[in-house]
């Protein structure tokens, strides 16, 4: 048998020969939208954090104040004596800010995700798929042992043929979305597909993780699972589940990622708490990245931006990387995404905006972009 060190150096080599290898690199944030990586500072466009929050000084005040009093570390998993009161709070208010009864936070959303589908859904059952949800439902659904179909991204049609064809093979039924996809920033037919759940007696679960506002009237029609994330526009770090009491109460019981794992440190409730509360007021910041987004797609002729996240579909992983390293000679922190993350042959850069972003920023990168990317030979 070759050693583990000739079998790991041999699959590195594959990879690198699709060019699919991937490496850290450290990462500083700067002041704004600002990062300094290995010896320069760029303007990032490739954050999560779309309101900045991450660094508001209320946001760091309030994580500061529960550090010094909780101390660092959660001591246990909720189920033990992990379950700080911060938690029943931070829950009240997402349960509010969506609309539900109930919330139950998680270490991650990946974590929610990995613990709630398999909680819900088991080798009976049927999960039917956006063909582009997140690796972390996808890793779930497979965990589940349930029967998995996916139908052609945001297409109703095949979603309802799928449905016709295989909901009464199976006992329940859970059907997955996104809200707003995240490499590709376009938006889920929520509505429809709520119907159609309605009409084939299945459950709607959708995973809100780059949705940045979220008001009670809008979420409602979300389904009957809501998943959401603390880490992206909330500038902190948790995973939630918002739906009826039973389900939260039930996840409680048999969601292994909750059951297993140790609770989220003090400080990181804090620090989500008093991010929530911002943006609960903050509406202005809120639309702002938005705001951004458009203006780059008007300023380029491409489609108009429907949420925060605008890719650049250039085909091929090297492709990709070309232009990524391209903007990063002109100062812009714009990744190159390759698959598995996206379908083979839809390499793309992923442009995300942000409230700390200037006019001037977003004017400087579609230049930079028209030039580097839209009119260069090597695409
Ligand atoms: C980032 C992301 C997640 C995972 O959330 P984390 O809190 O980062 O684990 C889930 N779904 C989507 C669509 C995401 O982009």
């Amino acid at each position: 048998m070759p050693s583990l060190h000739t079998i790991a150096a041999q699959k590195l080599q594959l990879l690198e020969a699709k060019h699919q290898r991937r490496t850290l690199r450290i990462y500083t944030p700067k002041a704004g939208a600002y990062v300094h990586m290995e010896g320069r500072d760029y303007i990032s466009f490739s954050s999560n954090d779309y309101l900045g929050l991450s660094h508001h000084p209320e946001v760091i005040e309030a994580a500061r104040a529960a550090l010094e009093k909780y101390g660092t570390g959660a001591g246990a998993s909720r189920l033990i004596t992990g379950n700080h009161p911060l938690y029943d709070e931070l829950e009240t208010l997402l349960a509010q800010m969506h609309g539900t009864q109930s919330a139950c936070v998680f270490g991650s959303g990946y974590m929610a995700s990995i613990g709630v589908i398999p909680a819900l859904v088991q080798h009976a059952d049927v999960i039917v798929a956006d063909k582009l949800i997140h690796a972390c439902m996808l890793d779930a659904a497979k965990l589940s042992g349930a029967t998995l179909y996916r139908y052609a991204h945001n297409n109703l049609n095949h979603c309802r043929e799928i449905l016709k064809a295989h909901r009464a093979e199976h006992a329940n039924c859970l059907l997955l979305s996104e809200s707003i996809f995240s490499m590709d920033g376009d938006r889920a037919p929520v509505p429809e597909l709520s119907a159609l759940a309605r009409e084939y007696d299945a459950w709607l679960m959708v995973d809100t993780a780059h949705s940045i506002q979220h008001s009670a009237s809008g979420a409602q029609g979300l389904g009957d699972v809501i998943l959401g994330t603390l880490s992206k526009a909330a500038g902190s770090y948790g995973g939630y589940i918002c739906a009826d009491k039973a389900v939260t109460d039930y996840l409680k019981s048999a969601a292994r990622s909750l059951i297993f794992s140790t609770a989220l440190p003090p400080a990181t409730l804090a620090a989500s708490i008093a991010s929530l509360r911002i943006m609960e007021r903050e509406t202005e910041l809120c639309v702002k990245p938005l705001t951004y987004a458009k203006m780059f797609t008007g300023m380029l002729g491409l489609p108009e931006a429907q949420s925060a996240i605008v890719p650049l579909i250039v085909g091929q992983s090297e492709s990709a990387l070309k232009a990524s390293q391209a903007l990063a000679v002109r100062g812009f922190l714009v990744h190159a995404i390759r698959p598995p993350t996206v379908p083979p042959d839809t390499a793309r850069l992923r442009i995300t905006f942000s409230a700390l972003h200037e006019q001037s920023h977003v004017e400087a990168l579609a230049e930079a972009v028209r030039e580097e990317v839209l009119c260069a030979p090597l695409l």
